[in-house]
């Protein structure tokens, strides 16, 4: 029974089949949770290392429309851990070898993909081979090429795709959108973001191997920065030109220690960032023809922080952002909402990435960029 609707629900729903009868609704029970009748979808979390432990599953807790339904890892003393803890049966226990037989699994609707970067392109794929939704944590990989081949994998399968960016499920994001789309302090004219820490931990971690990594703080925090230069003036760039700083070359032996970048967006907007793993930085910051807003912090796990020019504290009830996040992606299969962290914008990040690493070999030189809207969810 529970084989039955699952499988039969999701190769319907891949089909297009229910998915307009759904729109706007959730559906009938799809399947059985905790020996309950759930329209929940099944997630299971590849890699159960301090986001996994620490963010996603207790978030998964908090989700309407999705639950923590499955585990893949490389560790087996997690295996008993994570099992008890969170009802895990056996049967949706994989290691990284046993993994794409997840595909005879029909508890499994989405897999999660929460390892080092460079090892997103390859359980993203697998995960879609094996007819999974998948969700890949940030930065989406560790090249534009992968991100592409990620993309293709999703298309060809059939299965939906979204980028682990929570903060694009987060009220004082969706209000600074608003700001922009509105104009409610004018044109945007310039906008500031910062995002880094000072890394002081183990020099063995895989955020200092380059190639388990991709690169240090700009692949990391990096990504941030540009998310919020982005939906903090509504557009993408249309060039960059970058600058990379070393303080401390006996730690940060393989990877980049802070980059400041420049932009210049549509309608003679410019952007600055900041991204390192020696300074801390958490802010937003755009400033318009009429007056200006503030996010600060604005992409830790929060309560995030943010003012207005005309004296307003923007303030929400505080979320778990992962739960909002893995309940939007449920909600896009179940329901047909919007995908507001889709494919395209991790691959968008990473030809920005690209560029700034470009700019940087290159002495400082501006790299154009040829992005349009892509990855821009309104
Ligand atoms: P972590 O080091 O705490 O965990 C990594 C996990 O990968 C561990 O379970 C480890 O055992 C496993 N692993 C498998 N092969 C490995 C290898 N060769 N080397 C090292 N670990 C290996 O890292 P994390 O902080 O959980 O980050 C995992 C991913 O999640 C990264 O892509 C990171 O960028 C992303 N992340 C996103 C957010 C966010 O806010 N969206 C926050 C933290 C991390």
């Amino acid at each position: 029974m529970e084989q039955f609707t699952r499988r039969n629900f999701n190769s319907l729903f891949t089909k297009g089949v229910v998915g307009s009868t759904l729109m706007g609704s959730v559906p009938l029970a799809k399947g059985f949770y905790a020996g309950q009748e759930t329209n929940k979808l099944g997630i299971a979390l590849v890699g159960l290392g301090s986001y996994s432990t620490y963010q996603l599953a207790p978030s998964l807790q908090d989700t309407q429309y999705c639950y923590l339904a499955g585990i893949i890892t490389g560790t087996r003393a997690k295996e008993a851990e994570w099992q008890e803890k969170y009802k895990i049966p056996k049967k949706n226990t994989y290691n990284y070898e046993n993994f794409d037989s997840i595909a005879n699994n029909p508890d499994i609707d989405i897999v999660y993909v929460v390892l080092p970067n460079s090892m997103h392109a390859d359980f993203c794929i697998r995960a879609a081979k094996a007819g999974k939704h998948v969700i890949c944590e940030k930065p989406m990989a560790v090249s534009v090429e992968e991100c592409e081949a990620i993309i293709s994998a999703c298309k060809k399968e059939k299965v939906r795709l979204g980028v682990g960016y929570r903060m694009q499920s987060d009220p004082y994001t969706k209000e600074i959108k608003k700001y922009v789309e509105e104009k409610t302090f004018g044109d945007v004219l310039f906008v500031s973001s910062d995002a880094g820490y000072i890394s002081k931990g183990n020099p063995d971690q895989w955020r200092l191997n380059k190639s388990l990594s991709g690169g240090g703080a700009l692949m990391n925090m990096g990504v941030y920065a540009i998310q919020t230069s982005i939906y903090g003036t509504g557009h993408n760039p249309i060039s960059v030109s970058a600058q990379e700083f070393s303080t401390r070359p006996d730690y940060f032996k393989q990877t980049d220690e802070t980059i400041t970048a420049q932009f210049e967006f549509p309608d003679g907007i410019i952007g600055h960032m900041m991204t390192s793993h020696n300074a801390n930085g958490n802010r937003l910051k755009s400033h318009c023809s009429d007056g200006w807003f503030e996010l600060d912090p604005a992409h830790s796990y929060g309560p995030i922080s943010g003012k207005t020019s005309n004296g307003n504290v923007i303030s929400f009830p505080h979320q778990r952002q992962q739960a909002l996040q893995m309940d939007d992606f449920a909600k896009h299969i179940l329901m047909g909402t919007p995908n507001v962290a889709p494919g395209e914008m991790g691959k968008r990040d990473m030809i920005i990435v690209e560029a700034i690493y470009k700019s940087i070999a290159e002495g400082g030189k501006k790299q154009s960029l040829d992005l349009g809207r892509m990855g821009i969810v309104s």
